[in-house]
């Protein structure tokens, strides 16, 4: 179909300007039909995003206090983008509707969702495009999830006709009629749903960066700009700490096939990163991986016994105990007499000693010890598979650093290599690998 779904994200919006490039963008291709704002962001890194002064009045009102001059400042920063627009605009019976509900303490999500709600309204009419409420269409369970089942038949009903349309991102609503939001940056999450629901032939989701870069700019000096990667390397590198999408994005374009291009709002001539389900088989990558990601705040639980390798049922009775403790573990390398149980530190803070000694109890184990500082850095790539000797990279390069590898962990797949080191050697094991696999192949 001849649609493109955009979706624009807080900076993109955040004022006048922004959003005359953001219209001037829509404007210039005859295909992005239907456009997904975010709330206004922040215009300078001090500044407040609208989303965050809205839960701030809800806090107030849940507090009993008067939300009078908090409100305001949001009213203010609406009416200054609908005067510098120079649109024949008024939201002030909106903004008495929405401070007598935020007041009656209407609560959290439908505080925060009056965000995307207003800047919808004002956008919808900067580009003569109908305003359609989310609220009408993405449709949540009383519980709070996502409903993609009934969603999409009620956007397609809704949609079906319309030339062109403006619906707001990060809420919907329950079938009761209460408005749900997602999770924070949950506008890239509905821009997923709605070029899923229209079959757009890409989802254009438009930020303040041209696309994912190799690895994070804080950590490498000027890294490169990744120009397609495929959604199965995006969801390990996102998983491992790299951001600019709503993790939940994907799964509605993925599905339906549909390709994601990130954009930037202030270079609009960058191609920016596509984001695929198949590479076809002429592009390769010039580079073996695609990515590099961490995180850093992991644990370990080191556990010896003697053989640990022909006892029946040990794992099972250690990973009883972990899942009666409500710890989720992500790795769990192992040699014939040893185990070690990988999860983010967070899992186990505060019950510690309780943890261990129910694995003793439990396992009998010879030696037993809790490890902290642990940071798991991903080495992504779809061009491993085709080389050899990408492991033994890593390790050349983490071992000229004279950086320990306390585990690695390939996936089946072979589509990364985990590996775990000390979190004082996180930035400098990226930097190493980056200049591994980057700037030695320029
Ligand atoms: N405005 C919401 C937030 O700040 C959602 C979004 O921007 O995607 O999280």
């Amino acid at each position: 179909m001849n649609v493109k779904v955009v979706k624009f994200g807080g900076s993109s919006l955040a004022d006048a300007k922004q959003i005359t490039k953001a219209a001037n963008i829509i404007k210039s291709d005859d295909k992005r039909r239907f456009v997904v704002p975010s709330a206004p962001g922040k215009r300078f890194s001090d500044d407040i995003k609208v989303t965050d002064m809205l839960y701030n009045c809800n806090k107030l009102a849940m507090e009993n206090k008067s939300i009078n001059n908090a409100f305001q400042a949001i009213a203010d920063r609406y009416n200054g983008i609908i005067e510098e627009l120079g649109i024949d605009l008024s939201l002030d019976s909106e903004f008495e509707t929405i401070k007598k509900n935020i007041t009656a303490k209407a609560g959290s999500e439908y505080a925060a969702s009056r965000g995307e709600y207003l800047n919808g309204i004002i956008i919808a009419k900067l580009l003569g495009y109908e305003f359609v409420d989310a609220a009408e269409v993405i449709v949540f369970d009383e519980d709070g999830t996502f409903n993609n089942d009934k969603t999409q038949p009620k956007l397609r009903a809704r949609l079906k006709g319309v030339e062109a349309a403006v619906i707001p991102g990060f809420y919907g609503a329950d079938e009761n009629g209460v408005v749900r939001t997602f999770s924070r940056g949950g506008s890239d999450v509905t821009g997923s749903i709605i070029a899923s629901a229209v079959k757009a032939e890409v989802y254009e989701n438009w930020t303040d960066v041209s696309g994912f870069l190799v690895s994070d700019p804080r950590i490498v000096d000027n890294p490169k700009a990744i120009s397609v990667i495929t959604y199965k390397e995006l969801r390990e590198l996102s998983y491992m700490g790299a951001t600019v999408l709503h993790e939940d994005a994907i799964f509605p374009v993925r599905t339906a096939g549909i390709p994601i291009n990130i954009k930037n709002t202030n270079r609009p001539e960058d191609s920016g990163t596509m984001i695929v389900s198949e590479v076809p088989e002429d592009e390769i990558n010039k580079y073996t991986i695609t990515g590099i990601a961490g995180k850093k705040g992991f644990a370990a639980i080191n556990i010896e016994k003697a053989m640990m390798n022909s006892e029946l049922g040990f794992c099972v009775k250690v990973l009883e105990v972990l899942e009666e403790c409500g710890i989720s573990i992500e790795h769990m390398p192992s040699g014939i007499d040893t185990l070690s149980l990988i999860f983010p530190y967070s899992d186990i803070e505060g019950k510690e000693d309780e943890v261990l000694s129910k694995i003793r109890k439990a396992g009998a184990p010879d030696h037993i010890e809790l490890e902290k500082g642990i940071a798991m850095l991903a080495v992504v790539g779809r061009g491993m598979r085709r080389t050899r000797g990408t492991a033994a990279r890593i390790f050349a390069s983490m071992a000229h650093a004279r950086i320990n590898v306390k585990m690695i962990d390939q996936g089946s797949s072979e589509l990364n290599v985990i590996i775990g080191i000390g979190e004082e050697d996180f930035e400098e094991a990226i930097r190493r690998i980056y200049d591994m696999f980057i700037n030695s192949v320029e």
